[in-house]
């Protein structure tokens, strides 16, 4: 279990308890301690210093200005040897050549991350550590083995493989799954002020989550208590069922709640 509260100004007080209990209310139990990614500083420390002493990291002072509407960060700083007063993010030399991983779910994916991504921010002005290099620790320091997340995240994943390789860390296997996304096509998450679901629409939500997801839940047990739907979609799961949406993601149906 991971809190990824590593943006301290977006969370809420309490959210992360919310979080916790909800899940429980679903069924959903975890073992070994909580990761808190606002605990896990040293960890991110130690593994850019370990980037660092394979010159691999370099300081960046690019503004947000001057590096607008440029998807691709084209380098600007990469050979600036002068050290700088300036506050400063730490970015992450990538190699030219394509760099790939299998999906579970989707197709294998593989982009060349000079030409697709540039080099990418680790540690950003503020200090905060980018996502990228805070998952790839936590997962090896959590001995995770599967990741199964939102698709969003897909073209993300040749980054994290790339650090996992700079770090000599295991890469996990990866499947992407599709998002539940509200009728303006943005995704459900706090960032786009969905609201939170509560203990009360556990059944209901987990049969439609388990449908979403392609399994064939049997008519009785539509609306059962979560561990009765848990324990039947254990033993039935066919992995071949889940959709395979990229481009096109499921649409958030209303729930049609009492
Ligand atoms: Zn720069």
């Amino acid at each position: 279990m991971r809190i990824e509260d590593i943006d301290p100004p977006r969370c809420q007080d309490g959210a992360s308890d919310h979080i916790l209990r909800t899940l429980d209310a679903f069924g959903m139990h975890w073992d070994g301690s909580i990761c808190y990614q606002s605990q896990q500083q040293q960890s991110y420390l130690h593994a850019l210093a370990q980037l660092q002493q394979q010159d691999l990291l370099y300081p960046c002072i690019c503004s947000r200005s001057q590096l607008q509407a440029k998807t691709i960060y084209p380098g600007n700083c990469r050979d600036q040897f002068t050290p700088s007063e300036q506050a400063s993010a730490w970015r992450i030399k990538v190699p030219n050549m394509e760099l790939g991983f299998e999906d579970l779910i989707l197709p294998a994916y593989e982009e060349n991350l000079a030409q697709q991504v540039g080099d990418f921010i680790l540690q950003r002005k503020d200090g905060l550590f980018a996502y990228q290099l805070a998952v790839v620790v936590d997962d090896a320091q959590q001995g995770i083995t599967h990741i199964i997340r939102g698709a969003d995240l897909y073209q993300q994943t040749p980054r994290q493989v790339f650090l996992q390789k700079c770090l000599t860390l295991p890469t996990p296997s990866y499947g992407h799954i599709p998002l539940i996304i509200n009728d303006t096509g943005q995704k459900l998450s706090k960032q786009n002020l969905a609201q939170a679901i509560s203990a009360s629409q556990g059944p209901l939500l987990m049969s439609q989550a388990l449908q979403r997801l392609g399994q064939n839940l049997p008519g009785e047990l539509m609306g059962a208590p979560v561990a009765e739907q848990l324990a039947w979609s254990i033993g039935a799961w066919e992995r071949k069922n889940v959709p395979a949406f990229y481009q096109d993601p499921v649409p958030f149906l209303q729930s049609p709640l009492p």
